[in-house]
């Protein structure tokens, strides 16, 4: 094979390694958690946080129906424990106990309403579990997809490497500078064909003497208008 045909090859390897890095770097992307699924779990994390704000007021709620239903027990021990003969402080205990049962029935209504809110609660953060474990599930899944694709990937750019190692191996090191240079300048094409007397970089028509120069010339020979190398083989 030519310099050109081999520097050619060496051109389409490269082509290909980018390509399979460009997609590398998009598939390595997609290896984090999705959006959906960070939000999922924030949304479970506030759904259990206020639950257990609920359930503890629930708790503080029975805790003072409890304190409440002793001291109304004590009240009416007095009351009714016939040791107190005074109307008027009887009338004044009938009055707190009196009060002291509203402030009950208040504080039951309430537990009542707390429950049926936790009720709620309990039911909406199950359906959220339920809803993050089947959106971790398909991202566990999804991941290993992903990472099958990416050693297969890694594998055929390891593949790759090796065979433009040989390719650069077989050409004079100045010549593998001259064409990585040209590479870096001209967006990673630096050999282009040569068709029906145009340059296929610059879409340029050459002249027949130039033409016939890439031809004939076992160097590297460039296309005077964009600086390319022109490849007239297969
Ligand atoms: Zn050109």
């Amino acid at each position: 094979m030519s310099i050109v045909g081999q520097l050619y090859l060496l051109q389409t390897i490269d082509l290909e390694l980018q390509r399979q890095r460009d997609q590398l770097e998009r598939l390595r992307a997609g290896l984090g958690e999705s959006p959906e699924l960070v939000a999922s779990r924030a949304e479970l994390l506030e759904t259990e946080r206020l639950l257990s704000r609920r359930e503890s007021q629930e708790r503080d709620l029975e805790w003072d129906l409890k304190n409440l239903e002793d001291k109304i027990k004590v009240l009416e021990d007095k009351l009714y424990g016939g040791r107190i003969g005074n109307p008027k402080e009887l009338a004044g205990l009938a009055q707190e106990v009196e009060m002291l049962k509203r402030s009950k029935s208040k504080i039951e209504d309430s537990i009542l309403s707390c429950m049926l809110e936790l009720d709620e609660r309990r039911l909406a953060f199950k359906a959220r579990k339920t809803e993050l474990e089947g959106r971790e599930r398909a991202w566990a899944a999804s991941l290993l997809l992903l990472r099958a694709q990416v050693e297969e990937l890694e594998a055929t750019m390891a593949g790759l490497r090796g065979q433009r190692t040989a390719v650069a191996g077989g050409l004079d090191a100045e010549i593998v500078a001259l064409y990585d240079e040209l590479r870096q300048a001209k967006g990673g094409r630096a050999v282009v064909r040569l068709e029906h007397d145009v340059c296929t970089g610059c879409h340029l028509g050459l002249p027949s003497a130039d033409v016939q120069h890439v031809r004939v010339s076992a160097g590297p020979v460039k296309c005077h208008h964009c600086g390319r190398i022109l490849y007239a083989g297969p």
